[in-house]
């Protein structure tokens, strides 16, 4: 609580945190933003900047008002939400503290600002309630920085997966739902609890209503009674108050007065670029969980988590990646949710078989799609009345290039309904475009502190105004000649300074000379300053006309400004069209490069795939990738399971994985690496990764493996896909060799697609009990003995038909470096073993009945306990004795780990 270092400006400082008590409150002070007490020490903790303490012993912390941004971004990156209160009056202006205000809240899921925001990723806020009933969550989802909203619902099960397939940056949620508390702690981004009467309906109606300007949301397709509606009026009341429009008025910095020297001009009143809410149903969707996604690796790599090496990444290089900001946005929103419905699909085929076909458009396209900038985001700045001058005129020359897109798509069948939708939105955006073009220069500057953004000739009074201020300078220096020569004054100077504005300089020695009409402004050391009343009268004409200069400026840009807002519906309509056309473009820039094919989809449950490569390791091998055709469930195969054996390191991670990103690029409408290929449609694709396995090191424990195991069981019908690494392998040999088989049977009788690479070769006796159903690949081995009569072995990464001959993990390591001797040793130890279990070989290929199970188990390893048990020799024993002995077994049986 403020002690005796209590000031007027910390008093006012403590007002407004005790407002925004959850967030770190920059208070701007000159130059700087402060922090003080706890929040000064979370700053210092996260920015590493220097904490100080204030008079009275407060601790405190600043930035600089100019690299504030970079600041903010990564304090929220850190999980913070930030509040920036800014000086609203001229500090020279004020009659004691300086008057201040909260200008915006800065929340992870609420950014618009581009120095916050990755251009390349969306950032939805998601408003969340579960309906207890029917256990579902509803969800509306809200991009602020363009204006998209979304609702959806979804089994309350599959929240989080869908939020993660969303990019959702922050989750608001009920404070008094507590099993939605409880199951957001598991998701990476912030959740944020708020009040409980923002859900209900009567009061989420009101507020959709207000901010549409309507008294029924049926106009957009909506039913008022719809329980979606609910968090999607929570969603807008929580984004009036992040974008500070719930502040009272006096507080707040006008339009044109004490703001003029800001660039953000208009106080938002409304949230006017918010599109109307559209519901969507997520069955229109291939469903891939947060789990599949990582698994595959579609935005980021499990190892090292990077971009690079991803899916999205894959399709973003070799200049073949779309060309705006938007179509960035959407081609990883279209990968990350695929299509799950045939028409649609197929429309999507259509469009990019045309652009593949045809060079000269696709090309063309490309070109055209190049001179647009990220309208959407600039759309949603218009609304919230943050657009830059830069803004304006990248906007201006970005709907300018709506006639040249529309024209490329002229003439291609495909793309009639793209072409129309455009043509309909030309009458609006041209003119505002024109509008813009005409007043504006091309090389907008980033604010309007000092003009420079209207052209000459657009308004007489900023011509004349300008004319006078560059006139300035031959006046003066013409003034000092004359003054110079009319007193006799070689050394006289006229100059100006911000503080003491126009005056007439003489050295200390001459100063005595200086004429009557000059009035005595300031003493140097050196030199004495004048002013006379004709300087003066210059001075007063020459700043008003810099002055109304930047004010007139200021003025036709809010009027563009505007404008621009009167259309925000259809610029981001426009920016839709265009984040469409491009992410087609993308893809068939790829197919051509690539020699990509398009798949057939079918409603059938098949897989049929020759050729096929991984697209994203074809990137880093080129020809050296070994293509590989893969069939379940089709004329050559009748069996939907395969079971993939191989070495360590052959290359069954890569070929399953390449097989569900086929799925998955044919899904989004994208033509996949292979030569030929026929899919039939998919509900989900489910990708788990055994818990051992490299790839998933430190991630997943076995219990989280089985968690996500039992999720595929449920789920998985006969039109998913499933994707299974070295399942079991997080427990003991025998329970992961059991459980793999379980589940193995289990996916059969399910009939989804399944491809299973296991390390266990005993597996592979299910395609004998179940030919029909299971069926036997490896990965290809060339085996010889080198010179010293060692096994040598080449992985061919060839997918063939039939089970592995052994798991050659002595020769990986071998090749992996381990010490010769040991390799050595370990290939002697592995020849015994062979001949010790000489006899079980046969019985591990064939599968156990229920009622042998158990035998083919323990015959691998006796339990020590047994082991143990056997040889005591009781006859020996005092009763004492047995009994010590046994409870010693006990406590092996209990606690293994004290055993050896
Ligand atoms: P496994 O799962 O059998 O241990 P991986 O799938 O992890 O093996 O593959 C190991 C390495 O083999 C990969 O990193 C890649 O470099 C190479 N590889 C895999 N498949 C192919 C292929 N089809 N063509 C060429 N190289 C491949
Ligand atoms: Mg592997």
């Amino acid at each position: 609580m403020p002690g005796n270092g209590d000031t007027p400006a910390m008093r006012q400082y403590t007002r407004f945190k005790e407002r925004y008590p959850d967030c770190l409150l920059l208070f701007r002070m000159g130059d700087f933003y402060e922090l003080f007490r706890e929040d000064a020490v979370s700053a210092h903790k996260t920015l590493g900047i220097t904490l100080t303490e204030r008079t009275g012993g407060v601790p405190m912390a600043g930035v600089p008002h100019h690299s504030v941004d970079a600041y903010i971004r990564r304090l929220i990156e850190a999980g913070f939400r930030v509040a920036v209160c800014d000086q609203i009056q001229d500090a020279r202006e004020a009659k004691g503290v300086v008057e201040r205000a909260v200008t915006r809240v800065l929340t992870p899921g609420t950014l618009v600002d581009d120095a916050l925001l990755d251009e390349s990723q969306t950032n939805h806020l998601a408003s969340v309630y579960c309906e207890t009933k029917t256990s579902r969550a509803l969800v509306a989802t809200v991009e602020l920085s363009t204006g998209a909203f979304t609702l959806f619902d979804v089994p309350a099960s599959s929240l989080l997966d869908e939020l993660t397939r969303r990019s959702v940056g922050e989750v608001i949620f009920p404070d008094d739902a507590e099993d939605l508390r409880v199951m957001l702690e598991a998701f990476p981004a912030p959740a944020t609890a708020r009040p409980t009467w923002h859900v209900r309906h009567a009061e989420s109606i009101e507020a959709l209503h207000e901010c549409f300007g309507v008294v029924t949301l049926e106009g957009f397709g909506l039913d008022d009674d719809d329980p979606v509606l609910d968090p999607a009026g929570a969603a807008v009341r929580y984004l009036r108050e992040t974008q500070a429009m719930d502040e009272p008025t006096g507080d707040a910095p006008s339009g044109n007065g004490a703001s003029a020297a800001t660039a953000m001009l208009v106080r938002p009143r409304t949230l006017a670029h918010l599109s109307p809410p559209k519901r969507e149903r997520v069955e229109t969707s291939l469903v891939i969980d947060a789990t599949g996604l990582r698994a595959l690796e579609i935005e980021r790599t499990v190892r090292g988590n990077a971009h690079e090496g991803s899916l999205v990444h894959a399709m973003t290089i070799g200049g073949c990646g779309p060309r705006t900001a938007m179509g960035r946005r959407l081609l990883r929103d279209w990968l990350c949710r695929p299509l799950a419905e045939l028409d649609a699909i197929r429309a999507r085929q259509r469009r990019v078989a045309t652009l593949v076909a045809d060079r000269r458009t696709a090309d063309a396209l490309l070109d055209a799609l190049e001179g647009v900038q990220d309208v959407s985001r600039i759309a949603g700045r218009l609304g919230l009345g943050r657009a830059t001058p830069r803004d304006l005129v990248a906007l201006g020359r970005s709907l300018n290039t709506l006639n040249a897109i529309a024209m490329v798509l002229h003439g291609c069948p495909a793309f009639e309904e793209t072409e129309r939708a455009l043509d309909d939105l030309r009458s609006t955006l041209e003119p505002v475009s024109r509008a813009i073009l005409k007043s504006c220069v091309e090389d907008a500057p980033g604010h309007l502190r000092e003009g420079g953004l209207i052209r000459d000739g657009v308004d007489p009074d900023l011509d004349d105004a300008r004319t006078l201020h560059s006139e300035s300078s031959a006046w003066l220096a013409e003034y000092q000649t004359r003054l110079a020569e009319t007193h006799d004054l070689p050394n006289l100077k006229v100059g100006y300074n911000r503080v003491f504005r126009y005056y007439i300089e003489l050295p200390k020695a001459q100063a005595t000379r200086a004429p009557d009409v000059f009035t005595r402004r300031q003493t140097l050391k050196n030199a004495e300053r004048f002013i006379t009343p004709e300087l003066k009268e210059f001075e007063d004409k020459v700043l008003t006309a810099g002055e109304r200069a930047v004010s007139i400026e200021q003025r036709i840009f809010l009027d563009l400004c505007e404008r621009a807002s009167r259309c925000v519906r259809a610029i981001s309509a426009f920016a839709d069209r265009v984040a469409e056309v491009d992410v087609l473009g993308c893809f068939a820039a790829r197919a051509h490069k690539k020699g990509w094919v398009k798949p057939e989809l079918v409603e059938e449950p098949v897989m049929d795939l020759a050729g096929g490569r991984h697209p994203v390791l074809e990137e880093v091998l080129g020809s050296d990738f070994v293509p590989n055709a893969c069939a379940l469930g089709c004329a050559d195969e009748a069996a939907r399971l395969a079971l993939i054996t191989g070495p360590n390191m052959s290359g069954k991670s890569t070929y399953i994985r390449q097989v569900a990103l086929l799925t998955l690029l044919a899904h989004a409408g994208s033509f996949v690496p292979a030569s030929s290929a026929r899919i039939g449609l998919c509900d989900r694709i489910f990708t788990r990764v055994g818990a051992d396995d490299a790839l998933h090191a430190g991630q997943s424990t076995f219990m989280v493996e089985m968690v996500e195991t039992a999720s595929i069981l449920h789920h998985a019908s006969e039109r998913s896909l499933v994707i299974l690494d070295e399942i079991g392998r997080g427990t003991s040999t025998l329970d992961g060799l059991a459980l793999a088989w379980a589940i193995a049977e289990r996916l059969c009788t399910a009939g989804a697609r399944t491809l299973f690479a296991t390390h266990y070769h005993e597996l592979t006796g299910l395609a004998e009990s179940m030919p029909e159903r299971v069926s036997n690949r490896h990965v290809a081995v060339r085996e010889w003995s080198n010179e010293r009569g060692e096994r040598e072995v080449i992985f061919l990464h060839e997918i063939r038909a039939g089970r592995a001959s052994g798991s050659f993990g002595v020769h990986v390591a071998r090749m992996a470096g381990l010490p010769a001797d040991v390799v050595q040793r370990a290939g002697e130890l592995l020849e015994s073993l062979r001949v010790s279990h000489a006899g079980e070989t046969e019985r591990t290929h064939t599968p156990p009945s229920r009622r042998d199970q158990m035998s083919l188990f323990t015959e691998y390893v006796e339990h020590p306990v047994l082991t143990e048990l056997k040889s005591f020799e009781l006859d020996r024993m005092s009763p004492m004795d047995a009994f010590d002995a046994l409870r010693a077994l006990q406590r092996t049986a209990t606690n293994p780990g004290e055993s050896q």
